[in-house]
């Protein structure tokens, strides 16, 4: 199963910091993850990281009012690519979305399947698998605009799950709320499925444990980074409890903790 990983926070960090320095980053978790359940053993069918630019000096006004994300993804190992790993120590961020990939048998390694995927200024990953895919997943399919159908980025299980996720959005729904009725849908649908799903907007993060690994963890300047396996022994990391969804804003939502976490 892959691992996911994204971080929302006052201040820019380096994208290294949360992907390739920390003693179990996202980058050794490609290699040596340690608690992978249902499959898997190394995350190399590619990777991916969307990160938000905060501030564009000198550039004009067109690209200044640009907010989609930059997304940077591959469909081979993320320890291959020393480039990115280099270029990780000099790009800053206040808020990424990142994720490395274990194909799920049966669905394409390309690079357009590997999360993040983004659309209309929002980064999406999903971590797990839906139970008989496609086949189970027909109605709710159905329920999608044909051309939605005829665009999905790739043929995968996640692809299908951010399309419904965005459609809910364009139907006015807020980003936790789609996410929660993907998940139930899903669930209903497909049960037994695993829905560690993540979005980012760039201030916020809303994240599904169901099945899955997830913890998150609060830094002092009031940054969250929420990740499938924890990036150190830190004790701040929270485990996220199986059946949540959890919505992270720097600073914080209430007190405390700054992270509210509700059943789904
Ligand atoms: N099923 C998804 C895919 O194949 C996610 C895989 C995973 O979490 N290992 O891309």
């Amino acid at each position: 199963m892959c691992r996911h990983l994204a971080h929302v926070g006052p201040t820019p960090v380096t994208l290294a910091s949360l992907l390739t320095e920390p003693e179990h980053s996202l980058l050794v978790q490609s290699y040596a993850p340690s608690d992978m359940r249902g499959g898997g053993t190394v995350n190399a069918d590619g990777f991916g990281a969307g990160w938000y630019v905060s501030e564009l000096r000198g550039y004009s006004t067109e690209v200044r009012s640009h907010t989609e994300p930059v997304l940077y993804r591959r469909d081979d190992p993320m320890w291959t690519d020393a480039s990115f790993l280099d270029v990780a120590r000099g790009v800053e961020t206040t808020a990424l979305v990142a994720a490395v990939r274990s194909a799920t048998v049966g669905m394409p390694v390309s690079t357009a399947a590997c999360a993040p995927f983004r659309a209309d200024g929002l980064l999406f990953s999903h971590n797990g698998v839906v139970r008989g895919w496609p086949d189970s997943m027909a109605d709710l399919a159905a329920t999608l605009p044909a051309l939605d159908l005829l665009t999905l980025e790739a043929a995968t299980d996640s692809a299908l799950l951010w399309a419904l996720v965005r459609a809910r959005l364009s139907a006015g729904k807020d980003v936790a709320d789609a996410v929660a009725g993907v998940v139930a849908d899903t669930l209903a649908a497909a049960p037994g499925s695993r829905l560690n799903l993540l979005v980012g907007d760039g201030g916020q993060i809303v994240a599904t444990a169901v099945d899955h690994a997830l913890s998150y963890r609060t830094h002092p300047d009031g940054a969250v980074t929420v990740a499938s396996e924890p990036l150190d022994p830190d004790p701040s990391w929270v485990p996220v409890p199986d059946g949540s969804l959890l919505v992270a804003r720097p600073g914080g939502v209430h007190d405390p903790p700054s992270v509210a976490v509700s059943p789904l």
